[in-house]
């Protein structure tokens, strides 16, 4: 037997609804704020993510799958989409002919992590992106969306944590402030030691014990903020109690990711144990720039798919429509009428099945009730002779005989 590689799953059809319903209620909600759908490559060129996400971060460092292609170039599986959807504005001039750009795409990414629960090497995402709009309501009504999102799909126990990351220019001066209290820290880990001279600002979110008692105190970017990040703050942060958003800033917030300025937020749950967040982003106003375009600023966030699935899995039970119809034959001309009026009702938008085994009417039957079908149409010689078709509600457990000339408008009665 073959399996599947270490961190990597098959979605099975039973499990496939959830994934169906959250995808659609994302879509309805993200196209009623004006987004539109993009689709992008699974595989770029590693230069994508190494410039756009930052060297030194650990998505870069060390969980990109990376290889060459034939010539040497380095290619690599993307590790998340915001990057890819910045390239593909700068590629596609975007921002000549429509520089505000509101855009959605949902789809696997990968991650070499150390697969746990929660955490995969193949997983999804569902992305928004907005680029050209630099207004903190803005930033605001992206967290509406998500929460509306959110509340759509009956997601609770939830925890908005906003926070700034300032620009490049307050930020620059908070990272030598925060450099000289770590000099004073003793016993970071390995990974913050090194995120000391590349990345400062990553050290506030380590999650490691030790680091985090040690940076107890630590100097805080908000009490840095120049003028304009503080004032996007405030403004963001009203909009937010306009629409009684619920939400904790925290100082400690700072995002994997090297692109972020001014707004980073997450969602958290309460109910997915040590895999709590459940999305995160934030604005990125230098990204476009990086990536070889004018400057433009963004912002967007990622759902991680795989454990909002989770949530609403083991909360709610999704509903498994089966078809309206289900037919059970017996004899070759039975089934033939059969597959007449399966593809006739496919052809008319009505979900309809057959059984192809040719068995015993109790083993048919037991399959016609494990498809959960609204309806069951027999079809045996009695019913050929005399031009009807037996016709059993499932749910009632009555029957009666149609005519068989006026079966599809009486089962069109029941849509
Ligand atoms: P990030 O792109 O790291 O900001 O992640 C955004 C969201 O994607 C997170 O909040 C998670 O819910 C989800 N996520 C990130 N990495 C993984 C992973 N390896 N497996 C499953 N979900 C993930």
């Amino acid at each position: 037997m073959i399996q599947t590689i270490r961190g990597f799953r098959d979605i099975l059809p039973e499990e496939i609804e959830v994934w169906q319903k959250i995808e659609l209620e994302a879509k309805n909600i993200f196209e009623n704020f004006g987004f539109k759908e993009i689709r992008l490559p699974i595989l770029e060129k590693t230069e994508v993510f190494a410039r756009g996400i930052g060297e030194s971060t650990d998505i870069v460092e060390k969980e990109m799958f990376t290889f060459p292609d034939s010539k040497g170039n380095n290619q690599t599986m993307r590790p998340e989409a915001t990057a890819s959807i910045a390239r593909s504005y700068v590629q596609h001039k975007m921002y000549s002919r429509q520089p505000e750009q509101k855009l959605y795409t949902i789809g696997p990414m990968f991650r070499k992590e150390r697969p746990q629960k929660g955490r995969y090497r193949q997983f999804y995402q569902i992305d928004a992106e907005v680029l050209g709009i630099d207004s903190p309501i803005l930033d605001a009504q992206i967290l509406v969306m998500l929460n509306m999102l959110f509340k759509k799909l009956e997601v609770k126990n939830l925890l908005t944590k906003i926070n700034s990351l300032g620009c490049p220019g307050c930020r620059k001066k908070y990272n030598e402030i925060l450099l000289s209290f770590i000099q004073n820290t003793k016993d970071l880990c390995s990974d913050c030691e090194r995120r000391k001279t590349k990345n400062p600002l990553r050290i506030l979110d380590c999650k490691v014990k030790s680091c985090r008692n040690q940076l107890k105190g630590a100097p805080l970017l908000k009490d840095y903020l120049c003028r304009e990040c503080s004032e996007h703050f405030k403004a963001l942060k009203q909009c937010l109690d306009l629409e009684n958003i619920k939400y904790e800033i925290d100082d400690y917030l700072v995002r994997g990711l090297d692109y972020y300025t001014k707004t980073a937020f997450e969602i958290q749950t309460l109910e997915l144990g040590a895999q709590s967040a459940v999305a995160g982003g934030g604005r990125y106003d230098g990204l476009v720039e990086i990536l070889g375009g004018p400057k433009t600023p963004g912002i967007g966030f990622a759902i991680g798919f795989d454990r909002l699935v989770e949530i609403i899995a083991s909360n709610q039970e999704v509903k498994k429509e089966g078809p309206l119809v289900y037919f059970l034959t017996f004899g070759e001309s039975a089934a033939k009428k059969a597959f007449k009026i399966c593809n006739n009702l496919a052809s008319q938008g009505i979900k309809s099945e057959m059984d192809f085994s040719n068995k015993s009417m109790k083993a048919s039957m037991k399959k016609a009730n494990k498809s959960n079908c609204k309806f069951c149409a027999i079809i045996g010689e009695n019913e050929i002779e005399k031009g009807i078709i037996s016709l059993k509600n499932m749910e009632e457990g009555t029957q009666e005989e149609v005519l068989e000339k006026d079966f599809i408008s009486i089962i069109k009665k029941y849509i």
